[in-house]
């Protein structure tokens, strides 16, 4: 414990907190949030935060660093989900460990300037690319470390049964370091067995499982009622998430709420993605298009944690995309409807609280005794993170300054 009169390393003075009135500041010694008071206390560094917003760092639970930034070498024409699995699968052959950490350095800063501080990548194990992917993330992990914890997890996007070779290649991803695994079964030939091999892998090897499910318009697969009762077979309740399940937009409300009664029961996580939901669903539509997300607000009030992630960042998949997460809770805002200022609240915790939970880190959000892992936001209302998409002045990752942004603006036409 630190007392008053011992120095703490930083203090953040004149913060605004999302769930506290007034002004607070926030007290830190070693990689901890030691108070949260207006005590006043020396500091080995003391930054005046102006009534800024704070916030913990933001978590980034599903993204695709091997595959991002193709579209400089790829060109779709259909903007399809099947040709940009097609278009990528191909450019996948000629990858190096070299080029994908290039790629994936560029999106990793990205991501930690705008305040993240924890993330899940999906790296693609499978024939076309072998273990490239892994080769190449594993020293990105530790490279990037001071500044962001990343989760990897080996990822069967070409399907399991239908690519021979890929189980024992996961196996080997898994051996080699891999924190968890991740299946796909819209992308296979048999989706009941490729769950079934997950979870196999998952409880073999102690690790949680990620799947890439139900990506279509019509309810043609709605695998996750599959994957929700593995889940509770398995015994691995809080530790599945499922990623886009846009078909549960496409089934009526009651069948809504019996599908997610059995998510809830299961302890599955949520994670939408805007970006690319919103790019690939609908477009068979004439007419009454629709929007293609996972029905973000019903999860939320039936008590799912639901995250809003990237996945992928100027590629086929998603031709667009910064890493900065406050982006994808802007678009889901206007996508999903979700516009007062308790919605926006509700967006700010999916990509903060509701992503920590499903990632389960340890010691995560702004309470006394938690890391200090923190974003600083150029507004005070917490409703503004979303609706304005203010810069990030300042982040904290363990205790320890990571960034620090000024951000000038010399408006010269009014001289
Ligand atoms: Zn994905």
């Amino acid at each position: 414990m630190v007392t008053v009169s011992e120095a703490v390393d930083l203090l953040l003075r004149g913060a605004h907190l999302p769930d506290r009135e007034g002004l607070a500041d926030i007290a830190i010694a070693g990689e901890r949030i030691v108070a949260i008071d207006t005590a006043g206390r020396p500091a080995r560094r003391t930054i005046d935060l102006g009534g800024r917003l704070v916030t913990p760092g933001l978590v980034e639970s599903h993204i695709h660093l091997d595959k991002a930034l193709l579209t400089d070498r790829i060109s779709a024409t259909a903007g399809t989900l099947d040709e940009a699995i097609r278009l990528t699968g191909e450019a996948k052959q000629a990858f190096t460990a070299d080029d994908i950490q290039a790629r994936a350095r560029r999106v990793l800063d990205l991501a930690v300037r705008a305040g993240t501080t924890a993330m899940r990548t999906h790296v693609e194990v499978d024939p076309l690319v072998g273990l490239t992917g892994m080769e190449a993330m594993l020293p990105l992990r530790e490279e990037y470390a001071p500044a962001l914890d990343l989760q990897i997890c080996a990822f069967a996007q070409e399907g399991i049964v239908q690519a021979p070779g890929t189980e024992g290649l996961l196996r080997r991803a898994l051996t080699m370091g891999a924190d968890l695994i991740g299946g796909c079964p819209y992308n296979d030939r048999d989706g009941v067995e490729h769950i079934r091999i997950v979870f196999a892998l998952a409880t073999a090897f102690g690790v949680d499982a990620d799947f890439h499910v139900d990506f279509a318009d019509e309810p043609e697969h709605l695998h996750v009622r599959e994957i929700a009762a593995q889940t509770v077979r398995a015994g691995w309740q809080g530790r599945v998430a499922v990623g886009h399940v846009t078909e549960l937009a496409a089934v009526p409300g009651f069948r809504q709420d019996e599908i997610i009664a059995e998510i809830a029961a299961a302890g599955l996580g949520v994670i939408c993605l805007p970006a690319t939901d919103l790019y690939l669903m609908g477009r068979k539509d004439d007419g009454n298009t629709r929007r293609g997300l996972t029905p973000v607000r019903r999860l939320l009030q039936a008590g799912v944690p639901v995250a809003l992630a990237s996945n992928n960042i100027r590629n086929p998949f998603t031709p667009v995309g910064t890493a900065d997460l406050a982006h994808m809770a802007f678009l889901a805002a206007v996508a999903a409807h979700m516009g007062t200022p308790a919605d926006l609240r509700a967006l700010l915790a999916a990509i903060t609280l509701h992503p920590a939970r499903l990632l389960r880190l340890p010691d995560y959000g702004l309470a006394v005794g938690c890391r200090a892992d923190l974003v600083v936001w150029d507004c005070a209302r917490p409703e503004d993170a979303v609706a304005t998409l203010p810069p990030r002045t300042l982040v904290v990752k363990r205790g320890r300054v990571t960034i620090e942004a000024r951000h000038e603006v010399t408006e010269t036409w009014r001289a």
